[in-house]
């Protein structure tokens, strides 16, 4: 998984959301519904990566197109065709996505859609997505039958009325039954990292050396600090359940991670 955070901080529902805690049951699947496959288009300001939306109609204004909406994060294409996710909402927090009930208690992530005719793009944007729920299980302990799509939220009648990603997948030979059972697989296989090394060379390793273990965020940021400035390539992990005022989010680490990268200036 290629993911990154660029939080939608102007909008209304982070706004008003991103103070407030809960603990997601479930994950909502969805798809964009237009033909326009580039983060860009939802996701902004640009960090480098996402390029320039000059129609400056991203969801990080109050209200995207008029809408009370937001979801948590966005699969798509980079500007240079790469396929990545962005988080744009804290994972810790209720989004506007799915509408109905299970906006409190699914977490929601939208693909974004292409013509639907690329295999190419759709198997990228597929693995991202079982890599995604992977990462989010394992994180908030969501059992992977609480994965539905938009469709099948509005059939179990906890969702507005929407088809996807039901009109997509199968066009590939894919499902949400096929989707569930990646994930279940990836779960049992997977050794899931917050933030994947930025190297090549540290994708191969077979050795990790642990440089400390830490329960305050400040300390493990110091450590990172430490090791950077010594040459070395340091990356955060999360161990357990780590919600709490003083602890590191996974948030949180993904931005220590990327500011000790130089990618990221504030992620505040
Ligand atoms: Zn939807």
């Amino acid at each position: 998984m290629n993911l990154h955070v660029q939080l939608a901080t102007k909008n209304e529902c982070y706004i008003k959301n991103s103070g407030t805690k809960w603990t997601p049951k479930g994950i909502m699947v969805h798809s964009t519904g237009c033909n326009n496959p580039n983060l860009k288009r939802y996701v902004g300001p640009d960090d480098g990566l996402l390029g320039v939306n000059t129609n400056n109609n991203t969801w990080n204004n109050y209200r995207p197109g008029g809408q009370q909406i937001c979801c948590h994060a966005f699969i798509g294409k980079l500007k240079d065709g790469s396929v990545a996710t962005y988080q744009i909402l804290p994972w810790t927090c209720k989004g506007w996505n799915n509408g109905g009930s299970s906006n409190s208690t699914h977490l929601a992530f939208e693909i974004c859609e292409d013509g639907l005719t690329d295999k190419t793009y759709f198997n990228a944007v597929y693995k991202e997505a079982v890599e995604l729920c992977v990462y989010l299980c394992k994180t908030f302990n969501i059992s992977v039958k609480n994965i539905i799509d938009h469709s099948e939220g509005y059939k179990k009648g906890i969702a507005s009325n929407h088809g996807d990603v039901a009109h997509w997948f199968p066009k590939f030979g894919k499902n949400m039954d096929t989707f569930r059972a990646d994930v279940e697989a990836g779960l049992k296989g997977a050794v899931t990292q917050v933030q994947q090394p930025e190297s090549t060379e540290s994708k191969a390793a077979k050795y990790i050396v642990q440089a400390g273990a830490f329960n305050k965020k400040e300390y493990a940021e110091a450590m990172v600090e430490k090791l950077k400035k010594a040459g070395i390539n340091a990356i955060i992990r999360i161990n357990g359940d780590v919600d709490g005022d003083d602890k590191v989010t996974a948030a949180d680490a993904r931005s220590v991670l990327r500011k000790s990268v130089g990618l990221e200036a504030d992620c505040a």
